[in-house]
């Protein structure tokens, strides 16, 4: 039997395929290869390369490969992008998810663990930590785009003999601490990405994203989770619902949160470079503040981070970003 991991040449996925092989799983990716990298795929691993929205491809691989458990990350993620183009993230996120789970059913795929995001809440109502039960409002098309797929999954469980995990992510950053893969795609949008990049001189400088919010520097504030502790938790839910064959939807963070300066401050304290940070204006559909509660989580799957320390994750994000360059050189 094998684990199927879509998205697996890319960033999460990547973190992911190597988690599966250290727990000595068999995996097979199907990715297109859009954002992510055939080196990033280990060579024991089968790369199929193809659109996770394409019938014919989807039908095949739980088939013939035995697929028993899926890990569904291929999407697009990008929130201002989604805010100019909807019908591109409801084709890629929704329309083709639906493709995928419909060949699981189809091939009797007993386990799906969806990449979600914590954008399906909007900006909550108070500073608090958000728990799952709380109101989910997206303000972004790639918000919704998530829902409406964490929808159908809890739809067709309950008609077909498949169980899931909605694994609600916060800002994922970092990059796996022994050197294997990390973000590599260079136009990623994301901060800890951009600030690293400046840090290393591979841009010119940086711009912070609105300084007028309601928060103590007026910058937005994010719960930063080290990707090597989400793939942990991806692991334990696929263990959970092997175990127990019950549903699952959970926040994956750590329940506290830092500013777009606090993280500027740590990647300069930490990789000793005063690189230039520019004020801009706000970006279209960023919430002001979200945190996680990460209660359930913990509760139900025994999960325990080891990389909740900002430092440790823009030391290991900085690592791997000077590895790109020797790679890119
Ligand atoms: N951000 C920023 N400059 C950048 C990238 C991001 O100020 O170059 C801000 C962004 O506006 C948001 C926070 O950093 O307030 C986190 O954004 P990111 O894109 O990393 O993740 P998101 O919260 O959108 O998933």
């Amino acid at each position: 039997m094998s684990v199927l991991v879509t998205g697996g040449a890319g960033y999460i996925g990547s973190h992911m395929v190597w988690r599966l092989l250290d727990a000595g799983e068999n995996v097979v990716v199907i990715d297109r290869l859009s954002t992510g990298f055939d080196w990033a795929v280990p060579a024991e691993v089968e790369l199929v390369v193809g659109d996770i929205g394409d019938p014919e491809l989807v039908g095949k691989v739980p088939r013939e490969r035995g697929v028993s458990a899926v890990f569904h990350f291929a999407g697009s993620i990008v929130v201002p992008e989604s805010v100019t183009d909807p019908l591109g993230y409801y084709l890629n996120n929704t329309v083709k998810s639906r493709a995928l789970l419909e060949a699981c059913v189809d091939a009797g795929v007993p386990h799906f663990i969806f990449s979600s995001t914590a954008a399906v809440y909007g900006t909550p109502e108070t500073a608090d930590p958000v728990a799952e039960d709380a109101a989910l409002r997206p303000e972004s098309p790639y918000g919704t785009s998530k829902l409406m797929t964490e929808t159908m999954l809890r739809d067709t469980a309950a008609a077909h003999p498949l169980n899931y995990a909605c694994l609600r992510y916060f800002n994922v950053a970092g990059a796996d601490p022994a050197g294997r893969t990390g973000q590599s795609t260079p136009d990623a949008t994301h901060l800890i990405k951009v600030a690293t990049q400046a840090a290393l001189s591979k841009r010119p400088y940086m711009q912070v994203f609105g300084t007028d919010y309601p928060t103590p520097d007026g910058t937005c504030i994010r719960d930063y989770i080290h990707v090597t502790d989400l793939v942990d938790a991806h692991y334990l839910a696929l263990e959970h619902l092997r175990a127990t064959g019950e549903n699952l939807t959970a926040n994956c963070g750590y329940g506290h949160g830092h500013s777009v300066l606090e993280v500027v401050d740590v990647v300069k304290r930490v990789s000793g470079s005063e690189f230039e940070v520019r004020m801009a204006d706000r970006r279209a559909g960023d919430a002001v503040s979200i945190v996680a509660n990460s209660d359930r989580i913990r509760e139900r799957l025994g999960w325990k981070p080891h990389y909740d320390d900002l430092e440790k994750i823009v030391t290991h994000a900085l690592n791997w970003e000077d590895a790109l360059s020797r790679r890119n050189t």
